[in-house]
């Protein structure tokens, strides 16, 4: 079994960042989303909530067909360091098996949530067969930020690797976007998804 690795960036000299979207999918944003990363010729990744997923499973098509990762973030956001490893392993497995039906696809990319993780959840992450425990290296807390807030965030925390932490419940984040995009595409970066940088055989 091979073992997860926790990442916060992406060792790269590439003028490229990875933009990461939690708590979806969502029926208003995601779409947006979708539509905005097509404009500018962009990928991200998301990190699904199972629960969300039943309710919009037509979502996770469109967002896998679009060419972009989908990761797991847990069935319904319960902090997982918490639980005992059984049940740990079945918010993993149960959001899994959604995307899997939705995608036929595995990719092998979790987020806990709120970030947190202990030995117990990494175990659980790593005999569900996720390889990346996915942190960040930039939060602009868009969930308590105005669009302009944001943007300036991560244009101020531009760098080659990054990998940032957006959601996709807020209104702030869906009018940032757009912005956002063309704005790093003018200083020369890429929104890029994990998968693109990420091999299975690491
Ligand atoms: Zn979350």
């Amino acid at each position: 079994m091979a073992a997860i690795s926790t990442i916060r960036f992406i060792e790269t000299k590439d003028q490229v960042v990875f933009l990461t979207f939690d708590d979806g999918p969502e029926p208003i944003f995601t779409p947006l989303a979708l539509a905005a990363l097509k404009r500018y010729q962009s990928q991200a990744t998301w990190f699904i909530l199972g629960q969300q997923a039943e309710q919009n499973m037509e979502i996770l098509t469109d967002i896998c067909e679009a060419g972009h990762d989908i990761g797991v973030h847990s069935y319904n956001h319960v902090s997982l360091t918490g639980l005992p490893l059984g049940q740990i392993i079945q918010q993993l497995e149960r959001t899994k098996a959604l995307i899997n039906k939705a995608t036929g696809r595995f990719w092998p990319f979790f987020r806990p949530p709120n970030g947190a993780y202990n030995n117990k959840v990494l175990e659980a992450a790593e005999l569900t067969g996720f390889l990346w425990n996915v942190m960040w290296s930039v939060d602009p807390r868009d969930y308590r930020s105005s669009p302009q807030q944001i943007i300036n965030h991560i244009l101020m925390n531009l760098h080659p690797g990054t990998i940032i932490v957006l959601h996709e419940v807020t209104p702030s984040t869906t009018q940032a976007l757009p912005i956002l995009l063309q704005e790093i595409g003018k200083r020369g970066y890429r929104a890029r998804s994990l998968s693109q940088y990420l091999t299975e055989d690491k």
